[in-house]
């Protein structure tokens, strides 16, 4: 394709790049979908497309009307330039721990921004079930409803999955990510599953996060914690359910900081931390997959969009992170 007849056919057909030093580090062949290259600048636009196309399908987004949405952010900075290019409205609810970069954004592309209080998900005022509320309050409103929407895993089954496949020439050994909504995780896994039933299937999870321990023993269970925004999940949402997980690792942010770090650094990569952590959750894949492996991960979103935080020496020192050497002054 070379003119896109729309900005929202500019969603997805994302490039697949090697990355060298994780290649290195694990003695196999370790790739990076590059889903910062999305119009939106995340993994996240495809997501929104997809469900915003079935919410006019199922007729309940008419012409004009108003789409809302709880987010870690990207999700919401998907359902705005969706909605812009397709003339509905957006009201954005966002816990206020998150970036200033994706608020100053949605803001920019006229979402309306509602920030609460971090909380957690049992809590009435936890960022989803405030924008539920929203959108039963608000006339002609659809709630988006990400993390149990189907929708959105379907994106990664029809669109990501058959990408990859495609792309890597249908040798692929395993694909591992981490979960927010775990739409990526779910359907990549499910596509690639059904393209080859023996690519093995790896969950990357952040401390914070339940879900390491539910798929290594079944128990629903968090330990520690982790700056990574847009991911660390405590619950199986609509979207994770049956998905074909193999296997698991948990990384730490520092960890995930150090691929952040090298990544910039030597191959020119800038991109947030849910990357960070993938990519040394692919490094764990394929050393267990052994020389000669074929291993792909996400690069979910661009580090500009995290200058303030990731990028910036005082607030790793005020988070106990290591700063990065060309950073430290
Ligand atoms: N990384 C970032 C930066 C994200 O915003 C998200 C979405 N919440 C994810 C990873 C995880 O994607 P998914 O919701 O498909 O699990």
């Amino acid at each position: 394709m070379t003119i896109a007849p729309t900005t929202l056919d500019l969603i997805g057909n994302t490039p697949l790049v090697r990355l060298h030093g994780p290649s290195e580090a694990a003695g196999c062949d370790i790739y990076g979908k590059c889903e910062y290259a999305n119009p939106g600048a995340s993994v996240k636009d495809r997501a929104a497309l997809y469900i915003v196309r079935d919410a006019e399908e199922r007729g309940t987004l008419q012409p004009g009307g108003t789409i809302v949405e709880g987010t870690a952010g990207n999700t919401g900075i998907g359902l705005a330039l969706v909605a812009n290019a397709k003339g509905y409205k957006t009201i954005i609810v966002m816990p206020e721990t998150q970036s200033k970069e994706k608020m100053d954004t949605l803001r920019a592309l006229g979402a309306e921004l509602v920030l609460v209080p971090a909380a957690p998900y049992a809590n009435p005022g936890h960022f989803v079930h405030t924008s539920r509320r929203l959108a039963e309050e608000t006339t002609g409103a659809v709630w988006a409803q990400q993390f149990d929407n189907i929708a959105n895993r379907r994106a990664h089954i029809e669109g990501t999955a058959e990408e990859i496949w495609a792309q890597m020439d249908g040798r692929i050994d395993g694909f591992t990510c981490a979960a927010g909504t775990g739409g990526t995780i779910a359907g990549v896994g499910m596509g690639l599953k059904a393209r080859d039933p023996k690519a093995t299937i790896a969950l990357t999870d952040p401390h914070g996060a339940a879900l390491f321990n539910y798929y290594a023993n079944g128990e629903l269970k968090a330990e520690g914690s982790s700056v990574a925004e847009g991911i660390g999940q405590g619950r199986i949402t609509g979207n994770l359910e049956d998905a074909p997980i193999d296997t698991q690792f948990r990384i730490s942010d520092e960890v995930g900081l150090y691929w952040v770090q090298r990544l910039l650094k030597e191959e020119g990569l800038c991109l947030g931390l849910s990357s960070g952590i993938n990519v040394a959750g692919a490094v764990e894949l394929g050393r267990t997959l052994g020389p000669g492996s074929r291993v792909v991960t996400i690069l979910c979103d661009t580090g500009f969009r995290y200058l303030s935080t990731l990028y910036n020496p005082e607030w790793l020192r005020a988070k106990g992170l290591p700063v990065f050497p060309w950073l430290a002054g």
